[in-house]
């Protein structure tokens, strides 16, 4: 049932009987995001403001970092039922091309995501989507902490897809809330050293509190300097871009070790130009993650249960639908220094 291809499971809708207006936060244009009243039919709860979500206000309905309560189920349907609390795996595949083919639907040709290009989204009273993209939360974990499980996803996949082991030295460049997921990630596996090149004050302040063993600031010191001399020379193991800053990755670059590697996981608004000769002269290897697979989407749902994961001070703000633009994407726009993940109360 679970990650059954949207064809066969666009039979297995979450449906309501009738569709009052409801509310929902809506794309006008670059930086004009409205609160629609709209005829559509999971009633979400909790809705975390994603990065993405930021490009998306400057440069659609809105936001894929949901979780909720279901109101009604197709036929069929056996795996949530009304009534119950859920998080939503908002990837949408075809299961038909090349990529879905060999298993890795996360990287399908024609993804879509719940919030971006279709059903909706979180910042709706009331989405209609196939049922293999909803997933029961466990009695243990609420729903606030649930709207984080997206964004942990994100960080998890990429530390298990990379050649990351227990006992390496770990550079990440970026301190957001990707990069500050990634820390919990690398803590729990046993990394080490766990450096963190980032400007902002709060969001050293995270990463310091998560486990990061060393913040360092790219103003203060040379990054490939401290990094070597922390880890007696060697550099480190390596090294995940969650900022996606061309002079970030070119600071961070010489830090890395003999045969090491970086892995990419920023979405980049104008392609770096990656010193290649550098990379072949030092044997490095330069990966990519995108997104993350189910197996991913249901190992992040365990650990916060089994409080392995505790993100709940990810959060720096919690605010109601209505306040969406000024509290939510304008706070953190123009309050970078104050955020990490602010929460939208969908039914405040
Ligand atoms: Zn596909």
């Amino acid at each position: 049932m679970l990650g059954t291809p949207i064809k066969t499971a666009t039979k297995l809708r979450t449906t309501l009987k009738s569709a009052p207006p409801m509310q929902s936060v809506r794309f006008h244009g670059p930086r004009d995001i409205r609160v629609d009243e709209v005829e559509e039919p999971m009633k979400p709860a909790y809705v975390g403001i994603c990065g993405s979500d930021l490009h998306e206000f400057t440069s659609a309905p809105l936001s894929h970092e949901f979780d909720g309560i279901i109101e009604e189920v197709g036929e069929g349907v056996t795996h949530v039922s009304p009534g119950q609390r859920a998080v939503v795996r908002p990837t949408i595949y075809d299961g038909n091309c090349s990529a879905c083919k060999l298993g890795y639907n996360h990287c399908c040709e024609n993804i879509g995501f719940i919030g971006l290009s279709g059903f909706g989204g979180g910042m709706s009273r009331k989405i209609v989507a196939p049922a293999a993209q909803f997933y029961p939360i466990p009695d243990n974990v609420s729903l606030k902490i649930a709207a984080l499980i997206e964004p942990l996803e994100v960080s998890w996949y990429a530390v298990n897809l990379s050649p990351f082991k227990p006992g390496d030295s770990v550079l990440i460049v970026g301190g957001g809330p990707i990069g500050i997921g990634i820390v919990q990630v690398l803590k729990l596996q046993g990394a080490t050293r766990i450096m963190v090149a980032e400007l902002m004050e709060n969001r050293k302040k995270l990463c310091g509190e998560y486990g990061a063993t060393n913040i360092l600031d790219p103003r203060e010191v040379d990054i490939a300097s401290r990094v070597h001399q922390l880890t007696d020379g060697g550099g480190a193991d390596v090294i995940f871009d969650a900022a996606g800053v061309e002079k970030a990755l070119l600071d961070a670059i010489p830090a890395c070790r003999t045969q090491g590697t970086i892995v990419n996981i920023a979405v980049w608004e104008k392609n770096p130009a990656i010193p290649v000769n550098q990379l072949m002269c030092n044997e490095l290897r330069y990966m990519v993650a995108a997104l993350y697979d189910e197996m991913s989407f249901l190992d992040v749902i365990r650990a916060i249960s089994h409080g392995h994961l505790t993100p709940e001070n990810m959060i720096t703000a919690k605010i109601p639908l209505d306040q969406v633009v000024a509290g939510g994407f304008k706070a953190l726009l123009e309050h970078r220094h104050q955020h990490c993940k602010i929460l939208v109360d969908v039914q405040a």
